[in-house]
């Protein structure tokens, strides 16, 4: 009797746990889809947010630039992921990337393959296999490390038309980037792949057309445009368009699949204010990232199904705010034009985000997602197949 009085006691107080899953939960109408498995609340969304080279201090930086406050804050769950590549203790964006999308360590350079340059299915694949809408949204080219690392095979991360060419291999509903001439003026070939990708049912458009945001993108066509013929400006220099795509991209992968959609969203250029130790650089990307971040979160708020994650594949710079800084004015040194190799923090929101609490390698955050979204078996497919 006593100890059924404790476990009621228990109950309300869990239920009275204004925990982001909790809360939602709560709020879903009926029918809302939502997953259930053995009683655990399955998110139906994924957005994988990554901010390239945001380390701690780059986050830190933003936020006291930023009158003390970032939209990272709103998210309950914060774990820590160890970056180190196969083959070094520094990583890669493209070894992080492949560990984050196929769930293993791999040498620096690899795209999408094991050590022995042996193509592993991406969770990107997997999201499509599993008949989810599948996108990804950069502000580099679409090709460069991060995004190709989630729907490319490739022996090194420069073989960038070889990477473009690879987008044809797969049913990615919604992509947004830079790197037109990888996909139009190649140098390897004359291929127009943006023919080709028409005529496997893309609309396909770009910043010299028209703007983005008055693309008109029919809802049984997957979409792609691209903000750049090579690399898109900085933000400092007049880009704007990530927080714009992000939501676009979801309101287009909401249309494509009633079982949910896996969307890549990455801050690209963190990491390139890092690389030219450039603290102005850093806190711009850093801040247009973390709008980005905001506008997610908010869609996740009110769609209730979507498991927000928002990481880093490591830290550029080592980077550092030291003695002189003040609230909005900061004085900041870096011990390197690389990348380090710290513990990069994980955010997490919505159904199933308390699984990312903790510390763990990075290619424990491709079993999370795979855990998440309920697919069987280890995934870590090996691709074998001959290439053209
Ligand atoms: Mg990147
Ligand atoms: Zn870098």
């Amino acid at each position: 009797m006593k100890n059924l009085a404790l476990l009621f006691l228990l109950i309300s107080v869990i239920s009275c746990n204004p925990k982001p899953h909790a809360s939602s939960e709560g709020a879903l109408p009926p029918n809302s889809g939502v997953h259930m498995n053995g009683g655990i609340t399955k998110p139906k969304n994924i957005i994988l947010m990554i901010g390239d080279g945001m380390g701690i201090t780059q986050i830190t930086a933003g936020m006291y630039m930023n009158g003390n406050k970032l939209n990272l804050e709103k998210f309950p769950v914060i774990g820590l992921h160890k970056t180190h590549a196969s083959s070094g203790l520094i990583t890669d964006s493209a070894a992080a990337a492949t560990s984050f999308a196929s769930g293993i360590k791999t040498y620096n350079g690899a795209i999408g393959v094991n050590n022995d340059t042996i193509g592993v299915k991406t969770i990107l694949e997997e999201a499509e296999e599993n008949n989810l809408a599948t996108g990804m949204v950069a502000t580099s080219t679409i090709v460069h490390a991060t995004p190709a690392a989630f729907i490319a095979h490739e022996k090194r991360r420069n073989m960038y038309e070889d990477i473009a060419d690879d987008f044809l291999d797969t049913e990615i509903d919604f992509f947004v980037g830079g790197g037109k001439k990888y996909f139009d003026r190649r140098e390897s070939d004359d291929r127009d792949l943006i023919a080709e990708l028409k005529d496997k049912n893309y609309t396909i458009s770009d910043y010299f057309t028209e703007e983005l945001g008055k693309v008109f993108i029919p809802k049984n066509q997957n979409f792609g445009y691209f903000t750049a013929d090579a690399d898109p400006l900085p933000v400092s220099k007049g880009r704007g368009y990530l927080r714009a795509a992000s939501k676009m991209g979801i309101k287009h992968l909401l249309k494509r699949s009633d079982e949910g959609f896996f969307l890549m969203i990455e801050g690209s250029q963190i990491d390139w204010g890092g690389h030219a130790n450039n603290s102005e650089y850093i806190i711009t990307e850093m801040l247009d990232f973390d709008k980005t971040i905001g506008a997610v979160h908010k869609f996740a708020e009110k769609n209730g199904e979507t498991l927000v994650i928002v990481t880093a594949d490591h830290e550029t710079g080592g980077y550092s705010i030291v003695q002189g800084s003040k609230m909005d004015s900061l004085a900041t040194k870096f011990t390197t034009g690389y990348h380090t190799a710290d513990l990069i923090p994980v955010f997490a929101y919505g159904p199933q985000a308390e699984i990312f609490s903790g510390i763990y390698e990075n290619t424990a955050i491709y079993d999370k997602i795979r855990e998440a979204f309920g697919f069987k078996g280890p995934g870590r497919e090996l691709i074998v197949e001959e290439k053209d």
